[in-house]
């Protein structure tokens, strides 16, 4: 990390924020951020929330903005179809990775060579960028890359039975950050159902129960006789009438993924977001960071969310029947109001393969939360198998010489709470060890 410089040079400093973001649609030759010391390219570093310069040290603060994030307005937004589209300045040509699809937005000026999200080689020639609907929002980095891979090697550490090779990627520490497209979505919903209300109730119920006893049979001897007996019980039966309403409910920055690279189940378990701290979207936030191009369109990202905000309308018509149980026979919503954004959020990814699967490690580069997948050594689980079995086999030859009794009457000895404390203490060595 460079020091902060003693003397910052205040005369003729470029700020990128002078022109607005739309020139760059006009323009499309993007902006670098140069160092007004000494030309170097400036980076965003989440640490003094700055430009900085690796060379000489200069930092340029990055002010929040005064202004709201502005949602867009649906209905506004596909009358005027035509003006939509732009490109973000700093990023004049895009490249679409062959395997997995993702559409990195390159930096202009900056040499990529491997897709982020997969880590394969960018095989595709970068294209100048089409143009999109520019993000509103951004969650800006505040994880930096040293607390990024403290929390990766602390990850790998823990994790029992990896391959050591895991420990090698962790030192290496092939953390990549990219800024990952999301919608957010508002809508004003008014939903109108059908459906059947059931209300449990208790009912004594007769049936028929077979008793045998034994009885003299009239020869001296008891022999077993069964014959039915009739008797009664409390059932709980289930009440049905029919129910129908209204629903209303506003759905408040319904978030959608934009990318089709990150595996959803990764993604869920990143969350949540902070986005009551998004910011306008500055292009300042980008420099030095990957960004991906959404691939979600804005179509097909609305009927993700709509999908989500069906899921919870159909809780609340539940609620609002009310009861013990409920069926939907219906439900017919009307959306009011929509709005949506197009907002960037920090992710470090390092994207490893083994054995020629691909796996991933994410870290959400807001709050720190990481989540990944990871290969398992079978090996090392056979060779911990080996040896539990050899523990067990030694402890009931040990307890049967002991007790010098059958090894079968040892089956109901409480084996397993002698044998855990070992189990445990061998785990523990097998996550330290390496080979
Ligand atoms: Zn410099
Ligand atoms: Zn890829």
């Amino acid at each position: 990390m460079p020091a902060m410089p003693s003397e910052v040079p205040s005369t003729d400093v470029p700020s990128a924020r002078e022109s607005p973001a739309g020139d760059a649609a006009e323009s499309n030759t993007g902006r670098k951020f140069p160092c007004p010391g000494c030309g170097a390219k400036l980076d965003f570093d989440p640490g003094q929330r700055a430009l900085n310069c690796p060379y000489c040290g200069y930092a340029e603060q990055i002010d929040p903005s005064a202004e709201a994030v502005r949602e867009r307005d649906w209905e506004e937004y596909w009358k005027n179809a035509d003006s939509r589209g732009a490109t973000i300045e700093g990023r004049s040509s895009e490249v679409q990775c062959k395997a997995c699809a993702a559409v990195v937005l390159l930096e202009d000026k900056v040499v990529t060579d491997k897709c982020p999200y997969c880590g394969n080689d960018l095989e595709n020639k970068p294209v100048s960028a089409e143009s999109m609907i520019l993000p509103e929002g951004i969650l800006p980095f505040k994880v930096d890359l040293k607390r990024a891979k403290n929390a990766f090697r602390q990850w790998v550490a823990e994790r029992w039975f990896a391959p050591s090779d895991l420990r090698h990627l962790a030192d290496l520490g092939q953390l990549n950050g990219i800024y990952v497209p999301f919608w957010t979505f508002d809508s004003m919903t008014y939903s109108h159902y059908t459906g059947q209300r059931g209300d449990n109730y208790q009912e004594m119920e007769t049936y028929v129960d077979h008793e045998t006893s034994s009885v003299p049979d009239g020869r001296g001897n008891m022999v077993m006789q069964t014959r039915p007996v009739t008797k009664t019980r409390m059932v709980t039966r289930i009440r049905w009438t029919p129910a129908s309403g209204e629903v209303d409910h506003f759905f408040d920055d319904v978030l959608v993924c934009a990318s089709k690279s990150i595996p959803s189940d990764l993604l869920a378990e990143l969350g949540p977001w902070d986005l009551q701290n998004c910011e306008p979207f500055q292009p300042q936030f980008l420099a030095g960071f990957q960004t991906e191009r959404y691939t979600v369109d804005l179509k097909p990202g609305f009927e993700v969310a709509r999908s989500i905000m069906d899921g919870e309308i159909r809780s609340l018509c539940c609620a609002d029947i009310g009861g013990d149980h409920q069926q939907l026979h219906s439900v017919q919503t009307q959306h009011a109001a929509i709005t949506f954004k197009h907002v960037l959020q920090p992710v470090w990814l390092a994207p490893y393969r083994y054995r020629d699967k691909l796996y991933r490690i994410a870290v959400n580069a807001r709050t720190g939360e990481l989540v990944g997948t990871r290969p398992y050594s079978f090996w090392k689980i056979g060779l911990t198998i080996l040896f539990v079995l050899a523990i067990i086999g030694f402890v009931l030859l040990f307890a049967s010489a002991v007790r010098s009794a059958p090894v079968a009457s040892l089956l109901s000895f409480p084996v397993s709470d002698f044998i855990r404390p070992l189990n445990f203490g061998f785990f523990s060595a097998v996550g330290q060890f390496s080979a």
